[in-house]
């Protein structure tokens, strides 16, 4: 299974791609994971994408395709892969195609979860993260602990871009650079859209039953 995950930062993809991952074996590939951990790094192309991340902005192209295609190169991608906010702008959408073209690949389906804006400002509030890649909401899925990571005992912390300032930059920066993958992806046909529920085990039934009509 190829996939990419779309919709709105916050809409549930990290969320969904980690139980579609496990799922179906296959790799959960998040370029805003990969800008984290370089940052956490202080790697050269860390410090670059701060600078973006931090203003709610989109991290330039040219910085984001190479490390795409550098990791849907390996080995463990030959099965398939999930990429979740990988493209986010047009032009990242049209290189994708052509890198998998160049493998003799294509994408199977791309999965937009939409979810309302006043929905998506809730979520990214309530939202709290760990150093183990793991993510939490304060009410719609807290840590059995206050504060701690289940399945490592680390404190959890608020991501700097999910402060509100960023948030809202972070919408627009979304509807007006990647709400057109939207149309892109339907007029190739590979586009099915789901429905963001209130918790997150309903919209897991909704998109395993989206993935199984692919
Ligand atoms: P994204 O990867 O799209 O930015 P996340 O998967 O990190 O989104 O989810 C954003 C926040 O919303 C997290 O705090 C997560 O626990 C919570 N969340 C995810 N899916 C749902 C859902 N269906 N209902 C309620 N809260 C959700
Ligand atoms: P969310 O799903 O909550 O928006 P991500 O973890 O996917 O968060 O991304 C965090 C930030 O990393 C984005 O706001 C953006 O600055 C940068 N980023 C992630 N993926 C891309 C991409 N494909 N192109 C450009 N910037 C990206
Ligand atoms: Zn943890």
């Amino acid at each position: 299974m190829r996939l990419v995950l779309l919709g709105a930062p916050g809409a549930g993809k990290g969320t969904q791609a980690v139980i579609l991952s496990e799922k179906y074996n296959i790799p959960h590939i998040s370029t805003g994971d990969i800008f984290r951990s370089n940052i956490k790094n202080n790697t050269e192309l860390g410090k670059k994408a701060k600078e973006y991340i931090d203003k709610g902005l989109l991290v330039p192209d040219e910085l984001t395709i190479d490390i795409v295609k550098d990791r849907i190169n390996k080995p463990d991608c030959s099965d398939g892969f999930i990429l979740d906010g990988f493209p986010r702008t047009i032009f990242q959408a049209q290189e994708l195609d052509k890198i998998l073209e160049g493998m003799g690949i294509e994408l199977d389906c791309v999965l937009n979860i939409d979810v309302s804006d006043e929905k998506i400002i809730k979520r990214l509030s309530g939202r709290r993260v760990c150093q183990c890649g793991k993510t939490y909401h304060i009410l719609n899925n807290p840590p059995k602990k206050e504060g701690i990571c289940d399945s490592c005992n680390g404190e959890l912390f608020q991501r700097e871009d999910d402060r509100e300032e960023t948030v809202i930059q972070r919408l627009e920066t979304c509807h007006k650079q990647t709400e057109p993958l939207i149309e892109y992806y339907e007029k190739s046909g590979k586009l099915v859209t789901v429905e963001g529920r209130e918790s997150i085990d309903d919209t897991t039934k909704e998109v395993l039953d989206a993935l199984n009509g692919v």
